[in-house]
């Protein structure tokens, strides 16, 4: 007899009809501007690799050679011996890059997000959250077992009325630079909410490292804030890094606290020493090379430009997400199949990651783009969406 549970065909089918199904595409080579996919010759609109280092020759260098000395495993978790000299000294300078007393890696972002909010909070305590907070921060405010509250999107208001209501202790968690939208957190104004209730505040910056800030350290540096005013920060290193793990930068005690308490820190292998030796390199990049900022941030004036010529709707984003707003999900697939057609790849992103009714296509810039790469793709966007 057949067994019902394995019976998923109904609601695949159903995601289709929906036109939520997702599918992947297959990229031949190297992270680049222009890919080969499916079989295709495409500029790439899609990728976070906001400052070209994911395949740097200098990055891939000190990946290869830092293999050569510490192999590939890690062989454990840093708690047991998987933590070397390479991971030390990332965390070292990490730790100096956003002006704290301490980093700690993570093998993910999704990771950092679950185990820092659920180390810090409990049963008794509450977490508020941004309603459009990336899935890994409101997951982790799920995963705390806290009592969980959303917050209207940059609704300080809004914020402040539920702090009020809020006894216990708090944890106010946000996005630097919104993932779907591109827009910025109130970060003074929630520093200052944080500091007023003694509550928490914790930010992701997964999108604001490498492309905000003079030294491109990120949204905290682009308000001209503190660790006083932001004590705990996680960023990402699969973004403008170009490589692949998490940090959270704070204060000795919480890094501390960290290690004794965050699981998915504790339970899980150390990232290769190789990849942060590769990361180390890329630091270093995104700080001194501070031209691939500047230029990303000519290429996002020349789109936005461009777009508003077009009548497109944008959003209210400075940063290299820039987001066209269709609404409903099967146009914005059916533009972003159009447009790929024509050679550009970007992606249509869909309810559950947006709001319903608010698909939209999501382009993303690079370093690595060409004005003319940029005017390209705003062509084919007037031709395709006219
Ligand atoms: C990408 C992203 C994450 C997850 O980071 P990974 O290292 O990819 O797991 C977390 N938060 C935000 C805001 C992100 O954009």
């Amino acid at each position: 007899m057949s067994n019902g549970f394995y019976d998923f065909s109904g609601q695949l089918q159903q995601l289709k009809q929906q036109n939520l199904y997702r599918s992947r595409r297959v990229v031949e080579g190297a992270q680049a501007v222009l890919l080969q996919v499916d079989g295709r010759r495409v500029v790439n609109f899609c990728s976070n690799d906001y400052l070209g280092l994911a395949n740097h020759p200098g990055v891939v260098a000190a990946f290869q050679q830092a293999a050569d000395r510490y192999g590939v495993g890690s062989g454990s978790a840093h708690l047991i011996c998987g933590h070397s000299n390479a991971h030390h000294a990332l965390e070292e300078e990490l730790a100096e890059f956003t002006g704290r007393e301490r980093a700690l890696l993570f093998s993910t972002g999704y990771m950092a997000n679950l185990g820092v909010i659920s180390a810090l909070i409990g049963r008794r305590d509450s977490v508020l959250e941004d309603r459009l907070n990336h899935a890994s921060l409101l997951d982790g405010g799920l995963l705390s077992r806290a009592q969980f509250k959303r917050y209207r999107h940059g609704d300080s208001l809004d914020l402040q009325a539920r702090l009020a209501e809020c006894s216990a202790k708090t944890l106010i968690v946000s996005d630097g630079v919104f993932s779907m939208d591109g827009d910025l957190a109130d970060l003074p104004r929630l520093a200052d909410l944080a500091k007023q209730h003694q509550a928490g505040l914790m930010i992701d910056d997964a999108h604001g490292f490498g492309v905000l800030g003079k030294s491109g350290a990120g949204v905290v540096e682009h308000f001209g804030l503190s660790q006083h005013d932001v004590p705990i920060l996680m960023g990402t290193l699969g973004k403008a890094f170009g490589t692949f793990g998490a940090f959270v930068a704070g204060s000795d005690d919480l890094i501390e606290l960290l290690i004794q308490k965050a699981r998915s820190y504790v339970f899980t292998t150390a990232m290769p020493a190789a990849l942060a030796e590769a990361t180390r390199v890329s630091l270093r990049l995104l700080q001194t090379e501070s031209w691939r900022r500047d230029k990303l941030h000519s290429l996002i004036d020349r789109f936005r430009a461009g777009a508003s010529q077009q009548g497109l709707e944008l959003m209210n984003s400075f940063t290299a997400i820039q987001p066209i707003l269709i609404g409903d999900s099967q146009t914005a697939l059916a533009i972003s199949s159009a447009l790929l057609e024509q050679g550009f790849w970007l992606s249509a992103i869909r309810p559950p990651t947006v709001p319903a009714g608010t698909a939209r296509l999501r382009v993303t810039l690079s370093a690595e783009h060409e004005i003319e790469q940029v005017d390209a793709l705003l062509d084919a966007l007037g031709k395709v969406m006219a």
